[in-house]
């Protein structure tokens, strides 16, 4: 995430329409679950936005499956670079989670699975002033990449990369958000515009979901026979 501007642009270049849509003729698969189109690298990732995918993630119906955290523990590890205040910092940033959740923050002691804490120079997450993180929890070590300056004033970016690291996901990027949510183009500020853009999957932590997902393509699988 850029900064906190987007999410004020967000608020500003969204508003609601008619919610909870039925699957109809006019919709496809690709509404649901996103284009695919998207090419992985050398070590099977692939970046959208700030958020790290995996292609072991996907799963044949075409959304990215997380694991929720074990008994809610975010298990955190930090890389050895980091000074005592940045791990202060993102404690603090792990900790704005817990209140009112379930959640709680861990240092990792022997736990197999863990947020492997970093920090990049613009090498990462696509340049400089992006942070990114993988999502959900994964199995071993996943890393959780915070850009150089935003150990500077910038807890609330921490925040958002921890909620990528416990599953969350950009509402407004969903590939079915045009069903909810009216994006006003016009509002976007140039060079912006990818904010915006569509997820290339679904992404389904919940079996509540995963059993909607299912429900759904199987209605549109009748309607293309
Ligand atoms: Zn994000």
């Amino acid at each position: 995430m850029r900064s906190i501007a987007i999410f004020v642009l967000l608020f500003l270049s969204v508003s609601k329409t008619n919610a909870g849509v039925a699957v109809d003729e006019n919709m496809n698969i690709a509404d649901l679950v996103g284009t695919r189109q998207v090419t992985f690298d050398e070590n099977g990732e692939f970046l959208f936005g700030d958020i790290i995918i995996n292609e072991a993630e996907v799963s044949e119906l075409g959304a990215v499956t997380f694991q929720r955290w074990t008994e809610g523990k975010i298990v955190y590890q930090f890389d050895a670079s980091l000074t005592p205040r940045q791990q202060q910092i993102f404690v603090g940033a792990c900790n704005a989670w817990t209140a009112g959740t379930p959640l709680t923050c861990v240092a990792r002691t022997t736990q197999k699975n863990f947020v492997r804490v970093r920090t990049h120079n613009g090498e990462r997450c696509g340049g400089p002033w992006i942070s990114c993180s993988a999502l959900g929890m994964q199995k071993g070590g996943q890393d959780l990449w915070i850009y150089k300056e935003h150990w500077n004033g910038y807890n609330t970016v921490i925040q958002h990369e921890i909620g990528h690291a416990i599953g969350l996901m950009h509402e407004h990027q969903r590939p079915d958000r045009d069903n909810y949510v009216l994006i006003l183009e016009d509002n976007i500020l140039p060079g912006e515009e990818s904010q915006f853009s569509k997820s290339p999957y679904a992404v389904s932590g919940a079996q509540r979901l995963r059993l909607r997902l299912d429900h759904a393509l199987s209605q549109l699988r009748v309607l293309e026979v």
